[in-house]
């Protein structure tokens, strides 16, 4: 065998640079520890990465990724690295809504959570009067549930229904917000996270509710971040994929290849298929048993037009597959003289798996631009994210892990693992956190919180 070098100059292994590896990083370096990134692909990011247009050179997000107010923890990273700027939030939530009865605006007044939606909710003409009371009392019940954690078996749309919640109430209320928050539909999610998602967003207020939009490309934020994690001390490796754990009396050793990197502590911060295959290599799979989720695609369709054809920010359709159409021009690049560009994502979009790309654009086109009256586009360019994130589907929460494994100095992070968030950043970023404040303790039992 040829000779295999053992590096140990490190306190923990992050493997993974995703955003929860990521964050994982950065509050363990910020707890002085030393730190090495290991990440398989030639570039950081993970799922929220971007990619060179060839048609127009610009640099286009896999999706559009949208925070919302709530997402602090995203946020309070992004902020320390003085990246701040890179996300602009609405002053206030404002979401115009275009179905086929036509329109209505989501939007939130400067109050306190719950009372911020009410005034929306009251004025929201595509429910009926009786679908409103019986929505607000659906939210007034959310509010006061002390039995979450039952409603984990069940689907979000049996908890609506037996709420009283008919179908228009679903596609135009519950859905329209939910399906792209949760990448889910109502009848094949869990019941438990969608009502814990929910008291989040009742409960976080206006700031809450504002939504948030990167005005750089996916990468430029994350290899920025990168670059503070760097100054900071982090050795963060691309190209190199950890294939195997040998886990030893006092530390691990992460394989890569014919690389060793022997270390007190690993944090796997990795989507559930590649930390089974790793776990499965390293022989501890008993020990770390993974959870067999399966995952939902999003597609988003990027319109290019050579002009100014749509005079909005954004805009919800709920019966075009609850797609969300983002104008990117206006967002991102308001003053540049250049014809719009629009995202048309479409979250939980599992009926155009096995799809060509080119029935995907025409479906949009057929939707979409006929619901916003647009003309026919310059270019398309589909971009198809068939395990965009986990698919929460009753049962799941339970079986969503925490940070410690019963396999000394390993920790688990990802946006898939027991956060009570659905699969986004802020879940990821928290994830990250959490492992961070295990490995920092040293010990499972012991997990701190930082300050
Ligand atoms: C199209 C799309 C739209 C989305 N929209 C939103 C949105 O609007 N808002 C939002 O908050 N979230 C959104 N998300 C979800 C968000 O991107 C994810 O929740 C988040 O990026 C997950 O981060 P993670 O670190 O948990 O996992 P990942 O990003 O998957 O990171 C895991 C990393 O591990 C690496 N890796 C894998 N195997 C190995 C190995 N053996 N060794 C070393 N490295 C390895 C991978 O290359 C990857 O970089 C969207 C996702 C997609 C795809």
């Amino acid at each position: 065998m040829a000779s295999q070098r053992i590096t140990s100059p490190y306190d923990v292994a992050v493997v993974g640079a995703g955003w929860a590896g990521l964050a994982a990083a950065f509050y363990l370096a910020q707890h002085g520890m030393r730190v090495l990134v290991l990440e398989a692909s030639r570039r950081v990011g993970g799922r929220a990465f971007s990619f060179v247009h060839r048609g127009s050179g610009q640099r286009l997000d896999n999706g559009v990724h949208v925070l919302l107010g709530l997402c602090g923890q995203f946020q309070a990273l992004l902020d320390t690295a003085g990246l701040g700027e890179a996300v602009r939030y609405q002053p206030l939530l404002e979401v115009p809504v275009m179905a086929r009865e036509g329109r209505a605006t989501f939007r939130s007044a400067r109050l306190n959570g719950p009372f911020h939606l009410l005034g929306s909710l009251a004025s929201y003409s595509l429910l009926r009067p009786a679908e409103r009371a019986r929505a607000l009392w659906a939210g007034i019940r959310i509010e006061r549930m002390n039995d979450v954690a039952d409603w984990d078996r069940a689907t979000w749309a049996e908890w609506l229904r037996q709420a009283g919640q008919s179908e228009r109430a679903q596609r135009y209320l519950w859905e329209a917000i939910g399906t792209g928050v949760f990448n889910a539909r109502a009848n094949e999610l869990s019941a438990a996270l969608a009502l814990k998602t929910f008291r989040l967003l009742f409960d976080g207020g206006w700031r809450g509710g504002r939504i948030g939009l990167f005005q750089w490309p996916l990468q430029a934020v994350s290899e920025a971040f990168c670059r503070y994690l760097a100054a900071r001390g982090v050795d963060i490796r691309l190209g190199e994929r950890v294939t195997a754990l040998d886990v030893r009396a006092n530390r691990i050793v992460a394989v890569c290849g014919s690389e060793r990197h022997a270390v007190p502590q690993v944090v796997l911060a990795l989507p559930p298929k590649r930390l089974r295959e790793v776990v499965d290599r390293s022989g501890i799979g008993h020990q770390v048993p993974v959870p067999p989720f399966s995952m939902s695609p999003i597609v988003n369709v990027y319109l290019f037009y050579d002009r100014s054809v749509w005079p909005h920010d954004l805009m919800l359709l709920p019966d075009e597959w609850g797609a969300m159409v983002f104008n990117r021009t206006r967002l991102v690049q308001p003053d540049e003289d250049r014809g719009d560009i629009l995202a048309v994502s479409i979250s939980a979009a599992s009926a155009l798996r096995g799809k060509e790309a080119s029935f995907m654009a025409q479906e949009v086109i057929r939707g979409v631009r006929d619901r916003l009256g647009l003309p026919e586009p310059v270019s398309i360019q589909v971009v198809w994210q068939p395990e965009a994130t986990f698919l929460a589907v009753p049962g799941t929460e339970a079986q969503r892990p925490g940070p410690t494994t019963p396999v000394e100095g390993l920790v688990l992070a990802g946006d898939w693992t027991g956060t009570d968030w659905p699969a986004c950043l802020e879940g990821a970023v928290l994830s990250g956190r959490r492992a961070a404040e295990t490995c920092v303790a040293g010990d499972a039992s012991r997990a701190v919180a930082f300050g």
